[in-house]
């Protein structure tokens, strides 16, 4: 086996032969602990039958990993100054294809038909650029992509909203839309030693598998999704002031909704954070009747 892209030895070594800086605005830290490496390979549950999708390879650190355990490896990234360090570090492997692209303009459901076709089990694994961490896993969720789920490193407290349950402070308009679509759970907690440089803020890793069905049966998806924002608007207010001011404008607004909370059976005197996705799910299907 070839020598761990990601020591701090090597990965020092890298980046001097070929002259290269981190660019903080590009959120790059680079992972230099093979060990929590292993650990979020690990959570992905890869086979050579599968393939694995990587949003920022940065200088191959978890790339080399990945394409030791998957069968194939697809990676996009936005820095064009990294693609000649990953040709060099990636050398030792002929399962890699990296495209030059910000994942976010790229026609990702092309790219897996034409380098991940016959694989069906494709698993997204990334350790992702914090400045841009909930754009780029709605964007790999709402096109409905052909993929498993996802295994993300990403800011702690992000990894806490996205996986938080109702009734608690951390629940909101994203553990919703990520859980309507995905069971996501807590995988990893890492200390910041394990990056170069250091990120100023806590990390975690969270797994997100893909439904089979999304968790509750709704008439309009960006409706429901326009419902559950407004319910969150202001914490403090109850469901039916935060609907009065989402809701269109209208005549006998006021008693349109509180008839639509009345046969979704939701005390409109309740807040946002202690209905569960699946009465979000009820209340915007009724409320869609009035105001769509
Ligand atoms: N995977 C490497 C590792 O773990 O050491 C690097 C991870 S670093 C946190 C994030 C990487 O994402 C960087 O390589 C950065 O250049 C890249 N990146 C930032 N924005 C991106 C975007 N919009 N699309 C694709 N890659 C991006």
């Amino acid at each position: 086996m070839t020598k761990d892209i990601a020591t701090p030895l090597r990965t020092q070594e890298i980046m001097a032969k070929h002259g290269l800086t981190v660019k903080k605005s590009l959120g790059q830290n680079f992972l230099i602990d093979p060990n929590i490496l292993r650990k979020i390979v690990g959570k992905a549950n890869l086979t050579k039958q599968s393939a694995a999708i990587e949003v920022g390879p940065g200088i191959g650190a978890l790339t080399e990993h990945l394409a030791r355990e998957a069968g194939k490896v697809l990676a996009f990234e936005i820095d064009q100054r990294l693609l000649p360090v990953l040709e060099d570090t990636l050398s030792p492997y002929d399962n890699v294809s990296i495209i030059h692209s910000d994942i976010l303009k790229a026609d990702v459901e092309a790219a897996i038909k034409e380098e991940l076709a016959g694989y069906e089990d494709i698993m997204v694994v990334a350790n992702l650029p914090y400045y841009v961490t909930t754009p780029i896993i709605l964007k790999l969720l709402l096109e409905k992509l052909p993929i498993k789920g996802l295994v993300v490193m990403l800011q702690k407290e992000v990894a806490e909203r996205i996986t938080a349950k109702p009734g608690t402070k951390a629940y909101g308009s994203l553990s919703i839309a990520i859980q309507y679509y995905t069971e996501a759970e807590m995988a990893l907690t890492v200390p910041k030693s394990v990056f170069l440089p250091q990120p100023n803020v806590d990390s975690a890793v969270i797994r997100m598998i893909k439904r089979p069905q999304p968790l509750v049966e709704v008439i309009d998806e960006d409706f429901f999704f326009t419902v559950t924002r407004s319910s969150f608007a202001q914490r403090r207010k109850t469901i039916l002031n935060n609907l009065q001011v989402g809701m269109p404008q209208g005549k006998e607004k006021k008693e349109l909704i509180l008839k639509a909370l009345a046969e979704a059976e939701i005390d409109p005197t309740r807040r946002g954070e202690t209905l569960s996705i699946e009465e979000f799910g009820h209340l915007a299907n009724k409320l869609h009747a009035y105001f769509k």
